[in-house]
């Protein structure tokens, strides 16, 4: 019998040994009573700074009969649950599917598409991988913007120039097969069990190239510099093509909006044909960077610097009632803050690191929820606005420069001019600013409330070596385009909204998850028998 045991602690150090050793020593026997152990799940506990250790979730199979159940130390025995097969139930027609972005919803729907035989069109604004690392270079190198190459536009998507973090709470079975793919693509398989499964900006950029050439080789086609400009619908709003920008038609029966929520123009663009969507709140602020190595001494105490331990993380939250809290977001440990623009004339900033996460530098969004009637009007597209006019005051702030206004965490504090900024990892370079003139007040006054609230919680979080950098705005969709439960826009049937732009995604792994569900959507309306996506 093959069983699972939960919540065994290790001491840093013995997870690189032979697991069947706290196995036995947890279970009693030899170590040899212990086969095929594989390692499920670790996380790291880091409650007591003193004693840190791991969490691991071991399967194995043993002759020795052993009890299920809750065992002393808070450990807990199963059975080894069998892996559920994601399957693939046949269609009886193969209707023409357009997909709109070659980020993660835009490329797990197609993967999903693929397997059951439906071959898409994939249109993407930006340019293929190495043109778009190009552009990206000359944004952070130089301060020179291409509107349709940059950190949200191209392939792969926003995720690809990230911290590829591919944490998510969904708890939805597709999530496996996320994993898997990137896995199968060149991703250290140690994604599959860590609790917090990172892969970085180098190794997601790999896998976006080869998870996209896999696709072309089962018969997708991918359009890059192809932008989904309007789209036809028939007399009653049924979806009848995509219109790219200059004018030519890609008839389809399904289209699936995909445009991450970076694509303004394409939100403008579906307003305009009265496409169903609402106001969504969201969470603005600043990016905000420390020396790795304090935020290190500050969560793991004594046992800093050890080499069984990833650069440390945070997480913090301070509430303020009213539906108004400020929060850290996207946290990137041994990253960089970068240019993340697209709009000429806005400035955004944001995290990524490679997979080593080696940077010597922390960085993380802190931010102030936003609600919509922050927004101050009706709009359906107001948080769009909203969004645009904070981002050209940091433009403005930052010389009118695709550099980023920023400051001292205690001269925001203490409302003075910042004369030397601390040390920073931005790219293309940070400039000295009042941060107060590109934010609004609300946001101002709770990150101000939150930074001594959150310096108690990890020492030296306001400390002389923090810096802040403006301005982090894109944290998710300021939109929702409205689905039914067959998962078509409520208002024009063909038109499936999909991942993070669309509203129903917050990073890489809900978003790709999000394209499976879709995809599961269009191969039920063609005749699949699939389950309830
Ligand atoms: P996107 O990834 O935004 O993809 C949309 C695609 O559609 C883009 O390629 C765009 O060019 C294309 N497009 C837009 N309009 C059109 C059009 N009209 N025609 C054709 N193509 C169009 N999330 C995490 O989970 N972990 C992280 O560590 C993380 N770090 C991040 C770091 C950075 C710097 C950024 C910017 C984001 C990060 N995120 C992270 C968020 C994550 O990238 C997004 O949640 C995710 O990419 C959303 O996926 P998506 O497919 O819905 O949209």
């Amino acid at each position: 019998m093959r069983y699972l045991l939960a919540n065994l602690p290790l001491n840093l150090g013995e997870e690189a040994l032979d697991l069947a050793v706290p196995l036995a020593h947890a279970l009693g026997g030899r170590a040899g009573d212990y086969r095929a152990v594989a390692l499920e799940r670790r996380s790291l506990d880091a409650r007591h700074k003193g004693a840190i250790r791991f969490l691991v979730s071991l399967s194995f199979e043993t002759e020795r009969p052993l009890a299920l159940g809750l065992l002393p130390g808070g450990l807990k025995l199963d059975p080894a649950p069998e892996a559920a097969p994601y399957a693939v139930p046949p269609v009886t027609r193969k209707p023409r599917v357009v997909v709109v972005g070659s980020g993660p919803a835009g490329t797990f729907c197609a993967l999903r598409l693929l397997d059951y035989g439906l071959e898409p069109v994939v249109l993407e604004r930006g340019p293929a991988m190495g043109e778009r690392v190009k552009a990206i270079s000359g944004l952070w190198k130089d301060a020179v913007l291409d509107p349709e190459a940059n950190a949200q536009f191209g392939e792969g998507g926003a995720g690809t120039f990230s911290d590829g973090k591919l944490t998510t709470r969904i708890g939805h079975p597709a999530t496996r097969y996320v994993l898997d793919t990137f896995v199968r693509f060149g991703a250290n398989p140690r994604i599959l069990y860590l609790a917090k499964p990172h892969v970085g900006t180098d190794v997601i950029r790999r896998c976006a190239v080869l998870i996209r050439k896999d696709a072309e080789a089962r018969g997708a086609r991918y359009r890059f510099r192809a932008r989904l400009a309007d789209v036809r619908f028939d007399e009653r709003g049924r979806v009848r093509a995509a219109v790219l920008e200059g004018g030519e038609e890609i008839p389809c029966e399904a289209l699936v909006l995909a445009p991450g929520h970076s694509a303004r123009d394409t939100f403008e663009m579906l307003h305009r044909h009265g496409v169903a969507m609402r106001q969504k709140p969201f969470a603005m602020g600043v990016r905000v960077e420390h020396p790795q190595d304090l935020v290190d001494r500050a969560q793991y105490g004594p046992s800093a610097g050890h080499p069984s331990l990833p650069a440390a993380d945070y997480k913090l939250v301070c509430n303020f009632g009213l539906n108004r809290a400020a929060y850290s977001f996207c946290m990137c440990p041994g990253g960089e803050v970068i240019q993340c623009a697209s709009e000429p004339g806005g400035v955004v900033v944001n995290g990524m690191s490679n997979e080593k996460r080696d940077s010597g530098f922390a960085n993380s969004g802190l931010v102030a929820k936003v609600n919509t009637a922050d927004f101050g009007s009706d709009h359906p597209l107001a948080g769009m606005h909203f969004q645009r006019t904070w981002e050209q005051a940091a433009f403005r702030a930052a010389g009118e420069t695709y550099g980023a206004p920023a400051m001292a965490v205690q001269d925001f504090l203490r409302n003075r001019a910042t004369g030397r900024l601390p040390r920073t990892s931005f790219r293309p370079f940070a400039v000295a600013a009042d941060l107060r003139t590109c934010l609004p007040g609300f946001v101002q006054e709770q990150l101000a409330g939150a930074l001594p609230v959150f310096d108690r919680k990890l020492h030296g979080f306001a400390s002389r070596e923090a810096i802040l950098l403006a301005i982090e705005s894109r944290t998710s969709s300021p939109i929702q385009l409205l689905r039914g439960e067959d998962g078509q826009s409520v208002s024009h049937p063909g038109l499936y909204p999909c991942g993070e732009g669309a509203g129903f995604a917050g990073g890489i792994t809900s978003a790709a998850v999000d394209g499976i569900r879709v995809a599961e959507w269009i191969a039920r309306s063609a005749g699949a028998e699939v389950f309830q996506p």
